[in-house]
């Protein structure tokens, strides 16, 4: 065996970044969960050959001061948490201080930021390292580039779907984070082709209608239920109409797009026998909750979390559903929203 060693900071970014950017959906998310956690209320993507020549997520927020760039873009440095309390109390989306760091280790990035009463920068960094750093941005908020994604990891392109699989991941990330932040106007585009534009007026059925189209929002139906505990809202789709994949349950837990088999599962069960096999229904369910009640630190991606009482909140959802599917009268409240 040969002597142990410590890795230099630049492979460990990389090592690092083969689990938080596992393609270019990967980036997407975490700019654009940065772009939220920032205070943003426009947020405009754009990407060229599905991602992987070149990502752009611009953003109106709070900015980064000139001599926190490098921080920034520190594995482990963060501004969103500070201590261990912190960590089981998460309100933003962000808090592993992982995403920058592992962009620039695997691709080219370019940052444009500025915050309210800076003068702003430019900095570029590549493969782990900056190049160049130099004053001036102009308007408030943060524009990241990326590009040439994987451009030193040979095996992560490998591994990598069709391009056209790609895009799709990118446009279905993006979709989930809109039904999320109905407040927050985002823009997708494809080379400069708007795939996605939402009105950020923080109406959830406009939202759906510009996702999933307006046909498919007029067929859907609010539902709210709380407990002590949790707060459920969103809307659901009728019993007719259906898809043939619980691909379009979306489930957010204060905010966080998280995949969690039992709490769809719940949201099936309130249709009980109206749904018949193979077909799941559409739906978007936001759940607040008391962030102590959920631990976000589980996986890289902050995907997957872990729920005190999710057996409570799996019977909230369900009867949520059940009981909307009864009452016309909250379809209605939906439908005046459009
Ligand atoms: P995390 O989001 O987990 O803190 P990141 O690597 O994604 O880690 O970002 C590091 C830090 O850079 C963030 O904590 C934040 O302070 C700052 N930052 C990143 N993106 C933006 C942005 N779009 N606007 C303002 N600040 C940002
Ligand atoms: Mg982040």
């Amino acid at each position: 065996m040969a002597k142990i060693h410590e890795l230099s900071e630049n492979l460990s970014n990389q090592i690092a970044a083969g689990e938080v950017i596992e393609r270019p959906a990967s980036v997407v998310k975490e700019l654009v969960e940065n772009s939220i956690d920032a205070g943003a209320s426009r947020i405009r993507v754009d990407f060229v050959d599905s991602g992987l020549k070149q990502i752009v997520v611009q953003d109106n927020g709070s900015g980064i001061a000139k001599d926190q760039i490098d921080l920034a873009f520190t594995r482990h440095a963060t501004s969103k948490i500070n201590n261990e309390h912190d960590l089981f109390n998460v309100a933003t989306l962000g808090f592993r201080g992982e995403a920058l760091a592992s962009i620039a280790a695997v691709a080219h990035i370019e940052i444009l930021t500025n915050t309210a009463n800076g003068i702003g920068s430019r900095a570029v960094f590549s493969g782990g390292s900056k190049l160049t750093q130099e004053d001036g941005a102009s308007a408030q908020g943060t524009k990241i580039t990326v590009k040439d994604l994987f451009f030193n990891t040979p095996a992560r392109l490998k591994y990598l779907r069709s391009p056209r699989t790609e895009m799709v991941k990118i446009v279905d990330i993006i979709n989930r984070i809109a039904l999320g932040y109905p407040q927050i106007a985002l823009t997708l585009s494809n080379k400069g082709k708007v795939l996605l534009r939402t009105p950020g007026n923080g109406k959830l059925p406009q939202t759906v209608a510009t996702v999933y189209g307006r046909h498919i929002a007029e067929k859907m139906v609010a539902i709210k239920n709380d407990d002590s505990d949790f707060q459920v809202a969103g809307l659901i789709s009728k019993p007719e109409l259906t898809r043939s994949t619980r691909n379009f349950i979306s489930i957010l837990l204060n905010g966080r797009y998280i995949r969690n088999f039992k709490l769809a599962t719940a949201v099936m069960d309130g249709y009980g026998s109206k749904l018949t096999a193979k077909h799941y229904p559409i739906a978007i369910i936001s759940i607040k909750v008391d962030p102590l009640l959920v631990d976000v630190n589980v996986h890289p991606t902050k995907q997957e979390v872990r729920l005190s009482k999710e057996k409570e909140l799996g019977r909230l959802i369900t009867s949520a559903v059940s009981a909307a599917l009864i009452d016309k009268g909250q379809e209605i409240d939906a439908l005046a929203n459009l």
